[in-house]
């Protein structure tokens, strides 16, 4: 189904995963005990849908990271092993395909034989990088996804899509049903049996109609023209880590498998914050920044069907004169 936003998709599917673990939470509120986790790279939404069902921000566990910045599996057993130990009820992972500060790709696989020995439910994460699944080169980033509970990947994150849409899967819609259905009488009709009632898969009870504008997009594209597109912000990322890689004076930050690049000028932060902030007060160019083992790190992301190389290289230039 569609939700407005991944935060959401990934609110409902922890929501499901403590549905499919404690279904007494329903009907008495989230038993202590039950802890997830999740690697210390996700998205902050993790955590929040986590406050908002209730878990407790102590209760999502921060997996450590290798140094290419992807989820250790062998830390996230040992940590739900001492957990099940201890008395706790471990229900849920959520692993990230394309993490926000570097787009790294947490091994699902590996984390899926974690979550299948203890009964968890798992939740996938690819809100940006889930698009390039589309390419035949990248259907790699999804491998295990099958044996995932939920997924989001957002269409107006990376997929000429308007914000906002985020398309959320799950192949346990019925425990997601378990956890939302909730029918008034006044809500109660004498609907065709066959028809599928968004208002029983989660919050919003009135639901508008996102999917016209991505099937509008799907159909003027088609998916050679978007796989192109997705395929020339790969490159033109490629081709801007080559030219930071010529320039001494800086230094490439992590891995770059999409099209986020994370670099640094070799000063300190505060330097690095300055030229952010030159950049963006240009009104040219709108660059992030990330902090990356406690350095601070520049982000650029390319994913707009309008970017040209003639657009990185203005911006790349812009930073290089701001190192002199
Ligand atoms: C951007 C992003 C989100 C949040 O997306 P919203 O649709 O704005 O909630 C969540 N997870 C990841 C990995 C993201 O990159």
């Amino acid at each position: 189904m569609v939700f407005d936003t991944a935060s959401t998709g990934s609110m409902h599917a922890l929501a499901a995963a403590r549905e499919l673990v404690a279904p007494e939470a329903r009907e008495n509120g989230t038993p202590p005990g039950l802890v997830m986790y999740t690697s210390e790279q996700s998205h902050s939404s993790i955590e929040k849908g986590a406050i908002a069902i209730g878990i407790g921000q102590k209760n999502v566990r921060k997996v450590p990271v290798d140094t290419e910045f992807r989820m250790r599996p062998d830390a996230l057993a040992a940590m739900v092993e001492r957990d099940v130990a201890a008395g706790l009820r471990p229900f849920c992972a959520v692993a990230t395909v394309g993490t926000t500060s570097t787009t790294s790709v947490d091994p699902v696989a590996k984390i899926a034989d974690i979550t299948d020995q203890h009964g968890m439910w798992l939740h996938v994460d690819s809100a940006y990088a889930g698009p390039t699944a589309i390419m035949p080169e990248y259907r790699w980033i999804f491998d295990g996804i099958e044996r995932a509970h939920s997924l989001v990947v957002n269409p107006h994150k990376w997929l000429m899509t308007n914000i906002d849409l985020s398309c959320f899967y799950t192949r346990r819609p019925d425990i997601l049903r378990r956890a939302f259905s909730l029918v008034p009488e006044y809500l109660k009709n004498q609907e065709d049996p066959r028809a599928v009632n968004l208002m029983d898969y989660g919050v919003p009870l009135g639901h508008r109609f996102r999917a016209l504008k991505f099937w509008f997009v799907l159909r003027y594209f088609g998916r050679e023209r978007l796989a192109a597109s997705l395929r020339e912000h790969i490159a033109l990322a490629q081709k801007l880590v080559g030219e930071i890689r010529k320039d001494d004076r800086f230094e490439i930050s992590a891995p770059t498998p999409f099209s986020t690049v994370c670099f640094r000028y070799k000063g300190t932060d505060e330097q690095n914050m300055a030229i952010l902030e030159t950049v963006n007060q240009s009104h040219r160019f709108y660059i992030s920044q990330t902090k990356l083992n406690g350095k601070t790190v520049l982000r650029i992301a390319i994913g707009n069907l309008g970017t040209t190389w003639a657009d990185v290289h203005d911006c790349w230039q812009l930073i290089q004169s701001l190192a002199k």
